[in-house]
């Protein structure tokens, strides 16, 4: 299988490289060679990655760190390009998948291009679901390929679906983040690195911080929602912390379908890889149910999630409203990370966002091509930050 991946420097992307190391050494045909990886500044991982797996071209995405790349590169025959424009033309390239595993909104022009191209997509990128599902499931109808969910919540439904008109209810698992316990008023004064401290996943540091404030499950049913054809009021959402049912589908006969296994996103890259097969060998970890003894399961705490009442009210206010969430989100979580404003100001930061109303006419417009996206989350980004500049102001509750 010829594959490119899209953030192959990241948490998913090495993850992914571990994958095909794994399946290029056992003894079968599931073979893979690589067209392209892109990375935004890590060079020098983006370099050995491209030498060790004999990639064709490397693409890194800050146009500054063109010559470094070039450097690491000489003397290999590997063509080397730079900037966000390179990228998309990267997972253009015709191959059989290209793994979308950049982190936010900046993966969407790549996940536009490669299904534009005639690509099948294995879509861990959650962002570009959020901001652009309907435009791209639109563009993979129209070029036949295929939309692999990567998401392990969404790959476990994906893996468990049957036909879609006979699901009753998707049920979205949430293992509930580093903060499940912590008292309330304990939250104003957690630091990045206890939010970035996740119990079950090891994961980039954007998603850590979202799994932390619940945003990941919002932004996940989401992502649900436009993946699967589904209204927000028939997908629930279910506190799970050990992390073992990845997702269930519950059909109108009364049966409810699960993916169970560790949590380790080797699994479902495995799958998205070889889907329509299950070819792929991993060194995860195997399950012992006898081992786990018991699985917990609990309803969410609106009161110390508000994100996922926040997720349903933009579904039905339609796509300019999950784009500005998605944005305003973005920026709150950069902003948290370095120091600029407090945990609890994440959320506050989507809710006034979403309360600025800039995407009122958006969503009536019909369905928004690329540029409108962009343009509308160029503006919610300045919103945002002007928000996180004044924080404090009482906000209206959504739900
Ligand atoms: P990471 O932050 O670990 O990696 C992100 C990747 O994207 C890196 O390769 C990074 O390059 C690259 N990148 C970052 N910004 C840009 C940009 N502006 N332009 C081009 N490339 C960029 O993220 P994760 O791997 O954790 O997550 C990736 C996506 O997968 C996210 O959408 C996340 O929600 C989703 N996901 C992640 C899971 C996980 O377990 N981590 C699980 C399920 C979904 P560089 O290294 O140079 O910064």
């Amino acid at each position: 299988m010829h594959l490119s991946i899209m953030g192959s420097t990241g948490s998913v992307g090495r993850s992914a490289i571990s994958v095909i190391e794994h399946a290029n050494a056992s003894p079968d045909d599931s073979t893979f060679t690589i067209e392209a990886l892109t990375a935004n500044r890590d060079v020098d991982t983006l370099a050995r990655q491209a030498v060790t797996h004999g990639a064709k071209l490397a693409v890194i995405a800050d146009a500054s760190l063109y010559a470094r790349l070039k450097e690491q590169l000489a003397g290999t025959d590997i063509e080397v390009a730079a900037g966000a424009d390179a990228v998309a033309e990267a997972a253009a390239r015709p191959v059989d998948r290209v793994l979308a595993a950049i982190v936010g909104i900046a993966g969407l022009q790549s996940t536009y291009a490669a299904l534009n191209a005639g690509n099948s997509v294995a879509l861990a990128n959650k962002e570009s679901m959020v901001c652009a599902g309907p435009l791209l499931k639109r563009v993979a109808r129209e070029k036949d390929v295929s939309i692999v969910p990567t998401d392990s919540e969404h790959n476990a439904m994906f893996q468990v679906m049957e036909r879609s008109q006979d699901v009753e209810r998707l049920v979205l698992t949430a293992s509930g983040g580093p903060f499940l316990n912590t008292p309330l008023n304990e939250l104003h004064g957690v630091t990045p690195d206890q939010a970035c401290e996740h119990p079950r996943w090891s994961m980039g540091r954007k998603i850590s911080v979202d799994s932390a404030t619940f945003m990941n499950k919002a932004l996940e049913l989401i992502e649900a929602a436009y993946l699967f054809d589904m209204p927000e009021a028939c997908i629930d959402v279910l506190v799970h912390p050990q992390s073992i049912i990845h997702s269930l589908v519950a059909y109108r006969d009364g049966s409810v379908l699960a993916q169970l296994g560790s949590p380790d996103m080797k699994t479902p890259i495995a799958h998205a890889l070889s889907w329509p097969h299950r070819r792929l060998p991993t060194d995860v970890d195997r399950l012992s149910l006898a081992d786990l003894g018991r699985l917990e399961f609990a309803e969410v705490d609106a009161q110390r999630f508000p994100s996922i009442d926040l997720a349903r009210h933009t579904l039905r206010q339609g796509t300019g409203a999950t784009i500005v969430l998605n944005a305003a989100n973005e920026m709150a979580v950069s902003a948290f990370l370095e120091g600029r404003c407090r945990f609890t100001e994440i959320s506050r930061t989507v809710s006034r966002a979403l309360e600025a109303d800039i995407h009122a006419s958006f969503s009536a417009r019909g369905e928004p091509d690329i540029d409108a996206i962009a343009a509308l989350d160029q503006e919610a980004r300045r919103l945002s930050e002007a928000l996180i500049a004044q924080p404090g102001e009482r906000t209206r509750s959504h739900a």
